[in-house]
């Protein structure tokens, strides 16, 4: 067998090291599902074989199916769909997506005991592995993560683990566990029962051995007769209590914008109706039915495939040597500078942390100290870690201190003169040749490079708030920077484990200029005279995670009338929509509302109690429109569609250069619409023809704004797609 040694011990006990030659991680192909297979008659035939250890020879357990593998089922769907017709089409993808799940099936009814001995962190279909065995320890692991996470690619659990799971325990924590796809510690899993018992790593092949040899089980408990659903069966008293619920929790949270979440919902709920064989089936049809979802496909290509190409450097220059940074400076231990040094300080990188005296600079230090303090609380970091983490970030007034480091990065004030100031200060020391970050959000690099010594060596690195959970890092090229700045930032990036997209020099750059779309969309709404609750929730409903006012009031009011009043100086009143002009001045001028940072903003911020919609802007609105007559999906297509549309432009442009860093940027940066894939995915999957047409009839109906692009008309008549005419190099390569 290429991937599993089998070894039978002297007592008749098989012990199953699954090891796959060339990868890193243990995953689930074809190649692994037969010889499973073949091992599984193996074990079930040989009388002189007691049970089974299966563990890994990896320091992890298995990582899940190699999702490649899925993409090709959705090619072969296609071919046969053509070939034969739809019937022959959907037989095959059931009859695939049902592979692992009888062989799971036949391994824990096969009368020998099997024990999962997880010697690391086991995801998807090799934990359900796990759970199809009937007994399972973990070797003690702080780094171990148990998790079905699935629906984070827009997939679900479809080797048994929906039917598994709600077996396990009680139907509201299963459908918890199954919708959010939680990665879990072993101290929880221990808790919510999914492993058996922890063990020192040393001793976990012969702890598994002993259960075999002293107390094996070779039945399922739902295999056993009596066997009680422990969250109650559907049709009871607890089970009434629990699916109403879990439907309007399923609908709050999902907007039923994912297929995979409906699909859990619907497969637990027959599910626990059936016997388990028949479980299994109705979730091996909707598994067939998921797998070959657009939603399914845009998210394993944005979320998997492109995020982990853009995570291993798919942007950097190769003639580049690799760069390995031990020391940065950050100038500014404001809200942003002290979330960049945590997060450096985190990768243990050394971290001079500058402000204007001590004490500010103490208080960004103190960022981080809180944040450990937290993790501590939480259990998932010890005080050891926060000291070390602590020891490597200095704060100090003196910029002298960054004398030794591999890069610097300026977060001070949005101010250009500051800024200008802070870079001379810091360049009298370091030099020139130090590679200079500016985490501006809104002013051009190429004139910030402009202040500096040398414009070759200057680039943006826009980070996200709040720095420490946000996973983009926007980088931007200023006209003159050269590809060893950019090689510098991408490993920098890369040393903080964050994911990178590399842009052009622009207004608003990309993620800014398209968010800012997104919000002033929900302001037209508003002065349209749609009520403030229903873009609210209609932005929701669009899957963004927040409605636009929200995300003004979070970004701030008074910043966004200060891009528009910026722009409409340097690009005339044509640039700038008067009705959005109006209502940003009527708040910020006439109403001093700023937004969550004075607690006043489209929202009312009491001091107890949660936010809410203010009152007063009933007031703003000259006209009101009859909720009733207003067309939601109308609403719902304006909220994406001037995302993408900006991102077709962005494009054209030359902002962006790749479609993997538009999609994976929107999502990770903004949240856009997750199962679309990202808003260059949202066109594809739309037909670039249907929505160039949407536009044209948005653009007769409220405006220019709307009208195409050229570049989108032009694929629009030759029948293109962004992923089709602008595929990676490497998907070129490929074919
Ligand atoms: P902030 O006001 O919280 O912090 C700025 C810090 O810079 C302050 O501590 C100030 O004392 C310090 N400072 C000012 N002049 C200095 C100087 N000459 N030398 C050393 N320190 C100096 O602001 P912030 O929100 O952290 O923003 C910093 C930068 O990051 C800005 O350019 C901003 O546009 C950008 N940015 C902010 C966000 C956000 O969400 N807040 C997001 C992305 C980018």
């Amino acid at each position: 067998m290429a991937n599993f040694k089998f070894d039978v011990d002297a007592e008749g006990i098989a012990l199953i090291t699954w090891d796959m030659p060339g990868k890193t991680m243990n995953v689930i192909d074809t190649s692994v599902m037969a010889e499973l297979d073949t091992l599984v008659d193996k074990v079930a035939a040989d009388a002189a074989i007691k049970g089974a250890v299966v563990t890994s020879g990896k320091d992890t357990f298995g990582g899940g199916a190699d999702l490649t593998m899925l993409e090709k089922q959705r090619t072969d769907y296609m071919t046969i769909l053509k070939a034969k017709g739809e019937e022959a089409a959907n037989q095959m993808v059931f009859e695939f997506s049902r592979r692992l799940s009888l062989i799971y099936r036949k391994l824990e009814t096969s009368g020998k005991p099997w024990v999962a001995a997880l010697n690391g962190t086991a995801m998807g279909g090799c934990f359900e592995l796990a759970l199809a065995c009937h007994h399972r320890i973990a070797a003690d692991n702080p780094k171990t993560r148990l998790g079905l996470p699935e629906i984070k690619v827009g997939l679900f659990p479809g080797a048994g683990g929906t039917q598994r799971i709600a077996r396990m325990m009680a139907t509201a924590d299963a459908l918890q566990f199954l919708l959010k796809g939680d990665q879990i510690r072993l101290d929880r899993a221990k808790t919510m029962k999914l492993v058996d018992t922890i063990v020192p790593a040393a001793d976990l092949v012969s702890a598994a051995k002993t259960w075999i040899k002293t107390a094996p089980k070779v039945k399922q408990p739902w295999d056993v007769d009596g066997f009680k659903l422990p969250g109650g069966p559907v049709w009871s008293k607890m089970g009434m209590m629990t699916w109403p619920a879990a439907n309007a929790l399923y609908r709050k949270e999902t907007q039923d914008n994912y297929p995979a979440a409906r699909a859990i919902m619907s497969s637990v709920f027959e599910g626990l109706q059936v016997p388990f064989d028949t479980a299994l089936r109705i979730e091996s049809r909707y598994f067939a039915k998921i797998v070959r979802s657009p939603e399914a496909a845009a998210m394993i290509r944005s979320l998997f495939v492109s995020m982990q190409e853009l995570n291993k450097g798919a942007r950097r220059p190769a003639s580049q040597p690799q760069t390995s940074l031990r020391k940065i400076g950050v100038i500014g231990a404001g809200l942003m500078g002290a979330g960049i040094a945590y997060v450096s300080a985190q990768a243990g990188l050394e971290v001079v942390l500058i402000d204007r005296d001590q004490e500010a600079a103490d208080k960004g230090k103190a960022y981080s100290a809180n944040l450990m303090a937290g993790q501590i609380k939480r259990g998932r970091a010890k005080q050891d870690d926060a000291d070390a983490l602590l020891a490597r970030i200095t704060p100090t007034p003196d910029y002298n201190a960054l004398k030794g480091v591999d890069l610097v990065i300026e977060a001070v004030f949005e101010d250009r003169k500051v800024k200008a100031e802070a870079t001379a200060k810091a360049q009298a020391v370091v030099g020139d040749t130090i590679v200079f970050g500016s985490n501006t959000s809104t002013l051009p690099i190429t004139s910030l490079a402009e202040q500096s010594k040398d414009p070759k060596n200057f680039i943006g690195i826009h980070f996200f708030s709040p720095v420490d959970k946000m996973m983009l890092v926007e980088i931007i090229m200023g006209e003159k920077t050269a590809d060893p700045a950019l090689a510098v930032a991408l490993d920098y990036v890369r040393a903080i484990r964050k994911t990178p997209i590399v842009v052009n020099d622009s207004r608003g750059f990309y993620t800014s200029r398209v968010v800012g779309t997104y919000i002033r969309e929900g302001h037209l709404m508003l002065t349209e005279g749609v009520p403030a609750a229903m873009i609210e929730n209609v932005g929701r409903m669009a899957g963004m995670p927040v409605g636009p006012l929200s995300l003004n009031d979070e970004v701030a009011v008074d910043l966004a009338w200060k891009i528009l009043k910026a722009t409409e100086a340097d690009l005339g009143a044509k640039a700038i929509d008067p009705r959005q002009k109006s209502l940003l001045e009527e708040m910020v001028e006439k109403r001093g509302r700023y937004g969550r940072k004075n607690a006043k903003g489209f929202y009312d911020y009491p001091q107890s109690g949660p936010k809410r919609l203010w009152p007063g802007l009933a007031e703003l609105q000259k006209e009101k429109l009859d909720p009733d007559t207003i067309d939601v999906a109308e609403l719902k297509h304006r909220l994406l569609a001037i995302q993408a549309l900006e991102t077709a432009r962005c494009f054209e442009e030359g902002v962006l250069t790749d479609v993997r860093e538009a999609d994976v940027g929107s999502i990770l940066g903004f949240g856009y619409a997750p199962y679309s894939g990202g808003t260059l995915s949202y066109i594809d999957m739309m037909g670039t023809k249907s929505f160039v047409a949407l536009c044209e009839r948005l653009a007769q109906k409220y405006g220019e704004r709307f009208a195409p692009n050229k570049l989108l008309v032009e694929m629009a008549q030759k029948g293109e797609s962004f992923y089709g005419r602008f595929a990676p190099k490497r998907q070129k390569q490929a074919a």
